[in-house]
């Protein structure tokens, strides 16, 4: 029995297909980059904004051929939009035999067992299709994964419940995407409540995991060889279980500064990044902690959404520009050099002019690395979309275009000061080139690089590396070894 996975959206969503493979793994289903040789296929989307949930849907509609052309296929449906749509899947996408709300993804497995859709196949043996859907126990023949009432509400109160968590013991799961870098989830939904956002009512609010759950997982990947963990949260940095934490020292985990101390002393790990960190949480110990940790490189990416305070406040983000600002200048006093990098919002309802014209000053005065830019796309159930979208989509478009051409040139400004440096990338792929190898890897600041190299590497390896050139996003160079 083979499955498929079809992940849409952020690392946290790519981290709970990696743990959802590895359940459907230990259960004896193996992986297969070939969806036309899967009898499961399973979809993780997004809903975060509506062209994100288009294409989970469209990919889904897509689906009914595949499931038709050989009987027994099966589709599970699982993550954001399944959590908000869950209601009209089954109206409106017959072919889904399951569906797995981003709330009940902790749950796969017990749902799994408890519903006997996927029982365990052994030992990664084929055991011929799946039994016929259909019996007596089903709703209108289907099996629906969710079971809102018995998934805990994730408060920061109650516990994580080690229904889910890393399932220790079960290794990769052979998909791709586990490469140099291992995701690892420290804490689901989010408590903020902006305007425009769906996230805290398909994730629910916030639950934080256990230290030492954390801790074990990301010394068994160094182990494995994944030296460089990525620290996953909605907002990460918000995390502050209350009672015990302890960490492998005894001492309490209080919050993410202590965390990322204690996972940066792990022997043998290499890099420490972390997604998406709120500009609220950022205080005066996070960035002591980001200028002494040498495992904590220097690039933060700290979504900032606008530069006016009338739109900041709309949005409901609990921060100014002001205070945005002297965030980034308390963080570069302690890291000089620190690359840091933005998401911004145009179009926002009600955005003017003005409004828009201070987003760009600042993608100009903040000295960007980057920005991702999104065009507000209003989203059922959330407080902005109670009110008109009123900035129309021709200057959605326009002013998505000024503010990149604006953060794009002072990225290529920034490039092209690398040039001629020498860099440390950590090794995420290896290809033969000529008489050598490329190796595709990241930059301490998180560039893109590729290096030739006469002698190959392994993934996940660190080396040093000269810049010859860099254009847009990606830097090119020489490995170090092969100079005189
Ligand atoms: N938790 C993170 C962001 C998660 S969503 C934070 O608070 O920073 C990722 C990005 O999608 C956001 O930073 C925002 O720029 C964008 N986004 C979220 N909702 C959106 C919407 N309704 N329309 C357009 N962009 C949106
Ligand atoms: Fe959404 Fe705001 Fe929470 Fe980020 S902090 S996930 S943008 S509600």
């Amino acid at each position: 029995m083979r499955f498929y996975v079809e992940t849409f959206g952020c690392q946290m969503n790519v981290a709970d297909s990696l743990e959802m493979a590895r359940r459907l793994r230990a259960r004896g289903y193996r992986a297969t980059p070939d969806m036309d040789r899967a009898d499961v296929v399973l979809v993780n989307t997004c809903t975060v904004r509506d062209h994100a949930e288009h294409k989970a849907l469209s990919f889904l509609g897509r689906l009914a051929d595949w499931k038709e052309l050989v009987p027994g296929r099966r589709i599970v449906f699982a993550g954001c939009a399944a959590e908000r749509l869950k209601d009209q899947l089954q109206r409106r996408f017959p072919q889904v035999d399951a569906v797995v709300g981003a709330k009940s993804i902790s749950d796969f497995d017990r749902l799994l067992d408890e519903q006997g859709l996927f029982p365990g196949v052994g030992g990664g043996s084929c055991s011929g299709p799946p039994p016929p859907l259909g019996g007596p126990s089903q709703k209108g023949g289907k099996k629906i994964l969710d079971e809102r009432g018995t998934v805990p509400l994730f408060d920061g109160k109650k516990e994580w419940t080690d229904a889910w968590g890393w399932s220790a013991g079960l290794g990769p799961s052979g998909l791709p995407g586990e490469g140099a870098t291992a995701y690892i989830t420290i804490m689901r939904g989010c408590n903020f409540g902006c305007t425009y956002c769906v996230v805290p009512s398909v994730r629910g609010r916030e639950l934080y995991r256990p230290a030492l759950s954390i801790l074990d997982e990301a010394a068994e990947r160094v182990a494995n060889g994944q030296r460089e963990v990525l620290l996953l949260g909605q907002t990460v940095n918000s995390y502050r279980p209350v009672g015990s934490n302890p960490g492998r020292d005894g001492k309490d985990i209080r919050h993410f500064s202590d965390l990322l101390e204690a996972v940066s002393a792990l022997p043998g790990i290499e890099r420490v990044r972390y997604m998406s960190p709120h500009p609220h949480y950022i205080d005066e110990l996070f960035a002591e902690r980001l200028g002494r940790l040498p495992q904590v490189p220097p690039h933060i990416h700290l979504p900032v959404q606008s530069g006016s305070d009338a739109v900041l406040s709309r949005m409901r983000r609990n921060y100014t520009r002001d205070d945005f600002c002297r965030k980034l200048d308390l963080l570069r006093r302690h890291v000089p050099g620190l690359a840091v990098t933005t998401d911004f919002i145009v179009g926002f309802p009600g955005e003017t002019d003005d409004d828009f014209e201070a987003s760009l000053r600042l993608g100009r005065e903040a000295d960007l690395d980057g920005a991702y830019i999104f065009k507000y796309s209003p989203r059922p159930g959330t407080a902005s979309a109670q009110g008109p979208d009123d900035v129309s989509d021709a200057l959605k478009e326009e002013r998505l275009a000024r503010l990149m051409a604006e953060t794009d040139s002072r990225s290529r400004a920034k490039m092209a000061a690398w040039v001629g440096q020498t860099q440390t990338i950590l090794v995420e792929a290896v290809r033969p080139e000529g008489d050598g190898f490329e190796l595709e890897g990241r930059t301490a600041h998180c560039r893109k690089m590729y290096v030739s190299s006469r002698r190959s590497a392994a993934v996940g390896a660190t080396l040093e590396a000269r810049v010859d050139r860099a254009d847009g996003k990606t830097l090119y160079g020489t490995a170090l070894d092969d100079r005189v």
